[in-house]
C-alpha cells in the first residue's frame, strides 16, 4: 500500500489546521492517499543535551524502526530544532529513497518578524514535498521555483513553489511504482544557513 503517514513528534502544541493542511497538500501532489497521526511517542533519544537541539539522523532512524504497517512513507513534523554534526542546523532530512524523512517548523516559522510567522503553512508544504520527494528518489532540482531545489535560507524557501517542476514530476511518475519496497538507507541533509 502507497500510503504516507504524517506524524506530529513535536514537544509543543500544534495548530491542527496547519498539519491538516500539509496532509491535504501531500495527498494532492503526489496524488497517493496521506494519512496524520500524533503517535504516544517521542524520539527522546535524538536530543543533545550539549547542542540543545535534536539530531535529524536519530530522528530518522526512529521514525524507520516505529513505522506504521501499511505506510509506506513516514515523515515526522516537529518544532525541535534540527542538526547534524557539521550543520549548525537543517531544515528536515530525508533517506533517499528511503521510508522516512523529518521536517523541523523551528526554522521556518521565522524569528518571530511580523508577516514571517504567516509564510509558515507554505514553507512548511514546501520542505515537506522536498523531503518526501528524496524518500521517492528525486535529488535537487535546479529550477529555483521547484520544491526539490536545494534551500540554504528561508529565502530560498519562498522562492520556492510547495510543488514538483514537470521533470521532478515525471521522475517522480517513473519511481512511484517501486515505492512499496524502500531498500537504500543512505542520508541526504538539508543543510541550511550555509
Ligand atoms: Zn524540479
Ligand atoms: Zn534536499
Amino acid at each position: 500500500m502507497n500510503e504516507v503517514a504524517l506524524w506530529w513528534i513535536g514537544t509543543g502544541n500544534v495548530d491542527p489546521e496547519l498539519l491538516a493542511g500539509v496532509r491535504a497538500h501531500v495527498q494532492k501532489i503526489f496524488r497517493l492517499p496521506a494519512r496524520l497521526e500524533i503517535p504516544a511517542i517521542r524520539p527522546d533519544e535524538a536530543f543533545d543535551a550539549r547542542r540543545k537541539q535534536h539530531s535529524s539522523r536519530l530522528i530518522l532512524q526512529w521514525l524507520a524502526s516505529n513505522r506504521p504497517r501499511g505506510a509506506a512513507r513516514l515523515i515526522g513534523l516537529t518544532d525541535a530544532d534540527l542538526f547534524i554534526p557539521v550543520l549548525t542546523f537543517v531544515f528536515g532530512e530525508a533517506q533517499l529513497k528511503g521510508p522516512a524523512a523529518v521536517v523541523s517548523t523551528a526554522r521556518l516559522a521565522g524569528a518571530g518578524l511580523p508577516g514571517e510567522a504567516a509564510r509558515l503553512p507554505i514553507r512548511l508544504r514546501t520542505e515537506v514535498i522536498h523531503e518526501l520527494g528524496h524518500t521517492f528518489g528525486l535529488l535537487h532540482c535546479r529550477s529555483p521555483r521547484c520544491a526539490m531545489a536545494r534551500s540554504a535560507s528561508l529565502r530560498d524557501v519562498d522562492a520556492k513553489q510547495p510543488d514538483l517542476c514537470e521533470t521532478c514530476r515525471a521522475l517522480f511518475l517513473e519511481n512511484v511504482d517501486e515505492i512499496g519496497e524502500p531498500h537504500e538507507q543512505e542520508e541526504h541533509a538539508d543543510p541550511a544557513g550555509r
